[in-house]
């Protein structure tokens, strides 16, 4: 837990979100800002700033928020249309919160590439 963190905040409910699945170590919720029909975001409730942070710490952690990924792609009706999982990294990444997040993106067709 990172007291300055945002979705340290989140996962302790001091910040609201509209949570749609959660398990003992992941969240997930609906991005503020949603960039397609469908775009949620999902967490490890221990803080690493990114992926591959993550991936290396606690590999089976990074394996859980992406089954999570997949099932709320599912609950969210994407997952025969199709959707994009999404870890912007860094600075040229795109990151802007700096706990490591998983975008789910649906219910439109994505461009590739992306700008
Ligand atoms: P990044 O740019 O780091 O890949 O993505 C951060 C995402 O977090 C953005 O899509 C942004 O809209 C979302 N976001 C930022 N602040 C909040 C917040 O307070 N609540 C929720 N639900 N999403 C947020
Ligand atoms: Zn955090």
């Amino acid at each position: 837990m990172t007291a300055a963190c945002l979705f340290c905040r989140l996962v302790e409910r001091e910040v609201p979100a509209t949570v749609v699945h959660e398990t003992e170590r992941v969240l997930a919720f609906h991005d503020i800002t949603p960039r397609a029909p469908r775009h949620l975001l999902v967490i490890p409730k221990p803080h690493f700033t990114t992926v591959g942070e993550m991936a290396l710490a606690d590999p089976l952690l990074a394996g859980e928020v992406l089954a999570v990924a997949h099932e709320v792609a599912k609950e969210q009706g994407i997952d025969g249309s199709g959707y994009r999982l999404v870890f912007n990294t860094g600075a040229d990444g795109g990151q802007t919160v700096f706990h490591v997040h998983c975008h789910v993106l649906g219910g439109r067709r994505m461009t590739w590439p992306p700008g």
